[in-house]
């Protein structure tokens, strides 16, 4: 029951096949086994909550999401739950309301499970800056899960939750996807509400879904996205459909740029093999190229941590965030910052001030948006020639817990292939291709502005041909229990 695709589920579930009731026992009882070591979840609903909202459901099962147990990544704003962004500085905030993508999502009889670990304020590509707990890697223990999103990504790929829904800003949903074995989507930006996801970086942040397989990601994309009043830089563009309508691509580009700069041969040899799975399936495949790529690292960490120095302000323990007391009011402040805020965050909080202080704006903050706009642009010629651009997803495959920990420069690398999307404001998926010394290899496709069916359908071409992904071991369940 488990293993069945979202679509089946619920339709199982309509037609009572089974009630909402055995589909959350069956998670429940997987969360109650892998957990403990996983720790993916910041928070969860207890049980007898979950079981009232499953019989409601049985009585009540219109929704397109009927029964579906989720979780949330914990920048997301949920009635009931905490939203800590694994910060100690929300420790103990509690939202007076929903995120317009919890409330379509309910709207739809989706289960709230909880909410997951990540890096704080989605600073990171390892979820260990996070205040509260370090989550592993399903498929090595030993290793992150990626992040910002790692807390979805490992709920998803160890079977805790069908679905999960993370933010990605340069990466956060693509690169831990990835990591973990699951599909990740970053949707074009304007596609999906931001009202109720804490900002990290408001020109580039995004919600998207993250789940076992193309279809499923299909299904929660149609439910999220679509024009909300609540959010002023969401895009009037109806929500995406589904089904959507069958399409192949005719030119698929691949871009080879940057794979000079310190990239494993295991992702290139992948990023070679999608390439010749396209060619296999009469898609012409042809060599484009975006020359201002390599700028992108650059680029984004400014104007990322000047946004970030910016949204960041209200966390001064007055109006949000847990208080630290002091003698005079600049004291409080200080202690409120300097004890709740990880040391990530206040990085990012000196960079961003500093590049948008009086005689730096013009040298650094300026100048990276002009940048930007070469990116954008570059993106725009390469589109008029191909429908799709291929990319590795990741540099990288998943590396050891502590091994980038105190070189905030090796960490940022991360995002080499996955920032530059969130730069020119596309959409992109990550979907794991293969795995290599047992541990996944993510390729990434890129779409134009709010054709994220195509890139959906070029996606299930991929999976298609690869096949059943393998699950991942486990070591600490025994075999019977695996899948
Ligand atoms: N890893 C990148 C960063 O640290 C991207 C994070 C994200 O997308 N939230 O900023």
């Amino acid at each position: 029951m488990a293993m069945l695709s979202i679509r089946d589920m619920v339709k199982g579930i309509k037609e009572r096949q089974f009630t909402p009731l055995e589909i959350l026992d069956k998670y429940w009882a997987r969360i109650e086994k892998v957990e403990d070591k996983i720790k993916a979840f910041i928070s969860l609903k207890p049980y007898q909550e979950l079981k009232k909202e499953a019989l409601f459901l049985e009585k009540n099962p219109e929704g397109r999401m009927t029964g579906v147990p989720i979780a949330l990544k914990d920048n997301i704003n949920v009635r009931g739950f905490m939203t800590t962004c694994s910060s100690k500085v929300l420790q103990n905030y509690k939202p007076p309301f929903d995120a317009t993508v919890a409330e379509l999502l309910k709207k739809e009889g989706a289960l709230i499970l909880g909410k997951t670990n990540m890096d704080e304020f989605a600073f990171g590509s390892s979820t260990e800056n996070s205040a509260y707990q370090i989550t592993r890697n399903p498929y090595d223990l030993s290793c992150v899960p990626g992040g910002s999103s790692g807390g979805s990504a490992a709920v998803v790929a160890s079977g805790m939750a069908p679905l999960a829904l993370g933010s990605d800003t340069g990466g956060s949903i693509r690169q831990p996807s990835a990591f973990c074995g699951a599909v990740g989507f970053k949707p074009t930006y304007g596609r999906v509400s931001r009202y109720g996801l804490v900002a990290f970086a408001s020109s580039l942040d995004q919600i998207g879904p993250l789940a076992k397989n193309v279809e499923d990601i299909w299904l929660a994309l149609s439910v999220i996205s679509g024009r909300d009043e609540k959010d002023p830089t969401s895009s009037s563009n109806p929500p995406i459909n589904y089904p959507g309508k069958n399409w192949q691509p005719s030119v698929v580009g691949f871009c080879p740029d940057l794979l000079e700069e310190g990239v494993d041969e295991n992702i290139k040899d992948s990023f070679y093999e999608a390439i010749s799975i396209y060619k296999g399936l009469g898609v012409t495949v042809k060599e484009v190229h975006l020359p201002h790529i390599k700028y992108g690292l650059s680029i984004y960490y400014l104007l990322a941590s000047s946004e970030a120095s910016s949204n960041l302000a209200r966390f001064d323990g007055l109006r949000y965030g847990q208080r630290v007391k002091g003698e005079t009011y600049n004291e409080m402040i200080e202690n409120t910052r300097g004890i709740g805020l990880g040391r990530e965050a206040k990085r990012r909080i000196l960079l961003g001030t500093f590049a948008l202080s009086s005689g730096y704006y013009d040298a650094y903050y300026l100048k990276a948006l002009k940048a930007r706009a070469l990116i954008r642009e570059d993106f725009r010629q390469v589109f008029t020639e191909v429908d799709l651009i291929l990319m590795p997803t990741t540099p990288s495959q998943p590396f050891k817990i502590g091994a980038k920990a105190d070189d905030p420069l090796q960490m940022y690398k991360a995002d080499l292939f996955t920032i530059p999307v969130n730069l020119a404001g596309l959409p992109a998926v990550s979907i794991p291709l293969s795995l290599k010394n047992d541990l996944p290899v993510g390729i990434q496709l890129i779409g134009r502005h709010f054709e994220e069916e195509q890139i959906l359908n070029a996606a299930l071409m991929l999976e298609q041909e690869r096949g059943e992904f393998p699950p991942p071991k486990l070591p600490f369940l025994c075999r019977s229990e695996t899948s």
